[in-house]
């Protein structure tokens, strides 16, 4: 059992739901398949069909538990039974730049011995950035790695789901890094992971691929120093 419905069900894009809660501008839904967002992924975003016509969902605010799904119309009150859909091309340019923030960050981690990330960011821009804390390297060797990443797109690797025992899972070395976005917790202690076949394994809880193919090509567009140890690293689609 996982706390969020498109873990269990990525390929869940329109589906039926009741209003629980409702606020000027926001409702809160029996279930919804919309990604909350966290540790710097921006939520998804959709639309909310009810009784009274269909609203665009701009974003999720999560709070004490609760989600609340935030309306573009700021005086609409919705009740009822409604038809919740997710924006598939908002959820794919998301998951797509995400799972290829998973791949710079294994190639980093592999090439400058196990160097940590400090921060990420996903835009529904198209646009992405990763913080690593890498003191001394030469900028052009990062810039370097966009060869290897849309290699990775090329070859179509496997992008699944695992689930593990979290207090296990802390003791392998490499498995949990503070990066992107924080795993929800299982009720029975199980930590998720995210498998790259044969390049990568790690804890997120965020929208990935099914396979790196799904991706477009990833351009490395700029990497700055913030600080004296952090490399800054600036990706968007290619083209
Ligand atoms: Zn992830």
């Amino acid at each position: 059992m996982t706390i969020y419905l498109c873990h269990d069900e990525p390929d869940l894009y329109v589906h039926d739901a009741v209003v629980v809660d409702s606020r000027p501008g926001a409702v809160a839904l029996s279930r919804s398949a919309f990604h909350p967002g966290g540790g710097g992924q921006v939520s998804d975003i959709g639309s909310i069909e009810w009784s009274g016509g269909r609203v665009a969902v701009t974003h999720i605010e999560p709070e004490r538990g609760i989600w609340w799904h935030v309306l573009a119309a700021p005086d609409a009150e919705l009740s009822g039974d409604v038809t919740v859909a997710v924006d598939a091309e908002h959820r794919l340019q998301v998951a797509s730049l995400h799972t290829m923030s998973h791949v710079l960050n294994a190639f980093v981690f592999d090439e400058f011995s196990g160097a940590l990330v400090t921060g990420a960011q996903i835009g529904g821009d198209g646009k992405g950035r990763m913080d690593f804390d890498l003191p001394e390297v030469d900028n052009d060797r990062l810039r370097a790695l966009e060869a290897p990443i849309n290699d990775v797109i090329t070859r179509g690797l496997a992008v699944s789901q695992v689930y593990v025992d979290a207090v296990e899972a802390q003791q392998i070395d490499g498995l949990v890094r503070s990066m992107s976005v924080a795993p929800p917790p299982t009720p029975d202690g199980r930590l998720r992971l995210i498998d790259i076949d044969g390049l990568d394994r790690q804890a997120c809880g965020g929208t990935h691929l099914s396979n790196t193919a799904q991706s477009r090509k990833i351009a490395i567009i700029k990497v700055e120093n913030k600080g004296r140890h952090n490399r800054r690293v600036r990706f968007r689609f290619a083209g």
